[in-house]
């Protein structure tokens, strides 16, 4: 009897399935995966591959994580060593050699006042938790415990960052202003603008009816990331240095996006010449793997053992990738890399800009850059002042920036959104970014725009709310 073949059946491609199942199990708070709905299953340098065979030039890198991109052989070979040599993958805070590598190696990139006289305090595995620790440290150094923060500022999901992040109000913080030239808070931009928020911070501690404690400390980011690259300028932040100096207020530096060469220095607080007691460090220091410390003054080291732990403070994998990472960004120079090709890519992005109204407003240092979209055709927000120098600029447009992020997705470009409103559209490529991927980027970006201003989708969200 003849057999009959069965009528082949169409199955959906497994990475459709993967997406539907996480969409149907994962939490409702995922992020990434709602905006980027792609299943990657191999990786190297700045390219991902998608279960569907698509290739993407990734300007994520696991959220500023990955200075040297995916699996560089540097990092890849570092793992191998420590996994190879039977060495414990766990051992809580114990000394071991990998551990005594990675922190000879990291206070050789330090700033030599902390270098020369710091203590590091290894953390749980996320940045969020060395920004916990560094508050602890503050307080238990000062004996106070309000905190210092600026508006647009990040530092983490846990209860004591999120406070310093906007978000938990119970938490003491004081919210001082982050001065932004774009968006200046009080609508004049440039050096008149970093002066006020400098003059408002000052003025604020110093006023005994301001309604401010003596704070524990002050946290800042040399470059806002979350909250849209927003770069502190460095005069403004060397006053903050004085300001703090002065009043004997710790002043704590969160490096976790801008570490490793990012900015264009080892280190973004190098820019302004400013050394900050205490440095929150995450991120590229782990060479990709999960890695978290803070490094202080010594004079700071007065708290009690036990202050802060935590199971997983003691990650082998990552203090050898991150110490492979490190030596090989300062021994290629890439620092200087990212400082060159980063002004490349803003010039190139400007100029874009002059063609797109929308793109308002184009900023960042070193590999780390933003692109604000606005709706140019609504009316401007800001109000003039009395001295004439007031700045009116369009209002943000997150339905745009939506928009680019998904068309630069179809055209294989992986980017991230910020920004107080989403409207940022942000880049952070590895630090191994050639010439050839920044033009490809930038012409993937440059494409994506056209197509996202044409969208209807943009349109039809335009309407009423506006
Ligand atoms: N500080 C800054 C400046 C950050 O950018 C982030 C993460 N984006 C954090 C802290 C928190 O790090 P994590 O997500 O590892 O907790």
């Amino acid at each position: 009897m003849a057999v009959t073949e069965p009528a082949p059946v169409a199955l959906p491609p497994a990475h459709e399935g993967i997406l539907r199942r996480q969409a149907l199990r994962e939490s409702a708070a995922r992020t990434y995966a709602r905006s980027l709905p792609i299943v990657p299953v191999r990786a190297r340098g700045m390219t991902i591959e998608g279960a569907d065979g698509r290739r993407y030039l990734d300007c994520l890198s696991g959220a500023g994580t990955l200075a040297l991109g995916h699996n560089h052989p540097v990092v890849l070979e570092a793992i191998r060593r420590v996994i190879d040599s039977g060495a414990p993958l766990h051992v809580l805070d114990l000394a071991t050699p990998v551990k005594d590598a990675f922190t000879t190696e990291l206070f050789a990139t330090l700033p030599s006042e902390l270098a020369d006289n710091g203590r590091i305090q290894f953390c749980g595995p996320a940045g969020t938790d060395a920004v916990e620790a560094a508050f602890k440290l503050v307080r238990a150094a000062t004996g106070r415990s309000e905190l210092l923060a600026f508006t647009g500022a990040y530092h983490g999901m846990t209860a004591g960052a999120l406070a310093a992040s906007g978000g938990a109000p119970d938490v003491r913080v004081t919210r001082l202003p982050f001065p932004q030239d774009y968006r200046c808070p009080f609508g004049t931009g440039g050096e008149r603008g970093e002066r006020i928020a400098a003059r408002w911070t000052e003025y604020l501690l110093d006023d005994p009816k301001g309604g401010v404690p003596a704070p524990a400390g002050m946290i800042l980011e040399p470059v806002q990331g979350e909250g849209g690259v927003n770069p502190a300028p460095d005069g403004w932040l060397r006053r903050m240095r004085e300001i703090t100096r002065d009043r004997s207020i710790p002043l704590i530096a969160d490096e976790v996006q801008t570490g490793v060469g990012r900015t264009g220095t080892f280190w973004a607080v190098e820019h302004s010449g400013v050394v900050p007691d205490v440095m929150v460090l995450s991120k590229a220091i782990g060479g990709s793997l999960p890695l978290a410390v803070i490094v202080y003054r010594s004079e700071l080291d007065t708290w009690q053992p036990g202050a802060h732990a935590g199971t997983f403070r003691g990650n082998q994998l990552a203090m050898a990738a991150g110490a492979a990472t490190l030596a090989y960004v300062r021994e290629n120079r890439l620092a200087e890399h990212a400082a060159t090709l980063g002004a490349r890519m803003l010039a190139r992005l400007r100029a874009l800009g002059a063609d797109h109204p929308s793109m308002g407003d184009v900023r960042g240092r070193g590999l780390m850059i933003g692109i604000e979209l606005v709706d140019p055709e609504a009316a401007p927000t800001g109000t003039a002042t009395d001295t004439g120098e007031s700045r009116s600029v369009p209002p943000p447009d997150p339905v745009l920036a939506a928009a680019v992020q998904q068309e630069c997705l179809r055209r294989g470009l992986i980017v991230e959104l910020g920004g107080r409103h989403g409207a940022v559209v942000r880049l952070l490529p590895p630090l191994t970014l050639t010439d050839e991927q920044a033009t490809a980027v930038v012409d993937r970006l440059a494409d994506a725009m056209r197509a996202a201003e044409r969208s209807p989708h943009r349109r039809a969200a335009a309407g009423p709310t506006r």
